[in-house]
Parts: structure tokens; sequence; C-alpha cells
């Protein structure tokens, strides 16, 4: 549910949250305000941060695993190496997302943003596997 001027949100597994005290819509995504700097900063940024304990560098780009904009859980986050990386992840899932979802048979690894289970696709003879990754069989 997009609600960009009011105060909830869903988050990845459907349940409604309330905006914190120092969030705000911008953009389809949650900010949070910093009174230290003054300034309003991309949730999925701050909590990608914590996760990694160290700030983004300027080239890294925070991807979010189920393709949800609004799951800022720090298990749905990946931080990209550089946007190219970041375009990569998305052309990749995009191929097979559809697959995986229709079958229901891949998880969503926080570790390397791709797809866990895939061997099952494989065997099932789903996708294929070369040097490049996965393709369509
Ligand atoms: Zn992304």
């Amino acid at each position: 549910m997009r609600n960009k001027s009011g105060s909830e949100y869903l988050n990845g597994k459907g349940v409604r949250k309330t905006l914190g005290k120092y969030e705000r819509w911008h953009r389809g995504r949650v900010e949070v305000y910093q009174p230290a700097t003054k300034k309003y900063v991309t949730k999925s940024i701050l909590i990608a941060s914590e996760k990694l304990g160290r700030p983004l560098k300027d080239m890294e780009v925070v991807h979010h695993i189920n393709m949800n904009g609004k799951d800022d859980r720090a298990e749905n986050l990946f931080v990209c190496n550089n946007p190219n990386q970041h375009l990569w992840i998305h052309r990749r899932a995009k191929k097979i997302m559809r697959l995986a979802r229709d079958a229901g048979l891949v998880e969503w690894s926080d570790k390397d943003g791709m797809a866990r289970r895939v061997r099952d696709l494989v065997e099932l003879g789903i996708l294929g596997w070369d040097d490049r990754g996965f393709y369509r069989v």
C-alpha cells in the first residue's frame, strides 16, 4: 500500500507499520531525520550502514533484496559496490524472479543479494548455470 503523505506503510511481510517520530515518506522511501545534521537520511542507507558497521562509500548502493523498497529490514538489504552491480542484480533477479516466485522454490539471500536454493531449480531443469550466472533453460 502506497501512502506517501500518511503515517502508515506495509513492510515486506505485509505488516502495517507506523512511521516513527523522526520518519517521513520521500520518493517511495522512508527517511529518518538526523538531529545532528538537521537532514533526512534514507532509512535503508542507515540500516545498511549499521549492518556493515561503517558508513557507505560514495559508489555503494543499497539494494532491497525482495524488490520491495518499503521493506527496510536489515535482512532485506544488500549493499552493492557500485551502480553497475546494482543494475546487474536487477537484471538477473528479473529473469528468475517470475519463475522462482511462481514456483515458490527460491529464497533470497542477504549475503549476496541473490537467490538461494537455486540448485532445486537447476535440478528441475527450470534454470541453467554457467560462468555468467543463471539462465533460463
Ligand atoms: Zn535494487
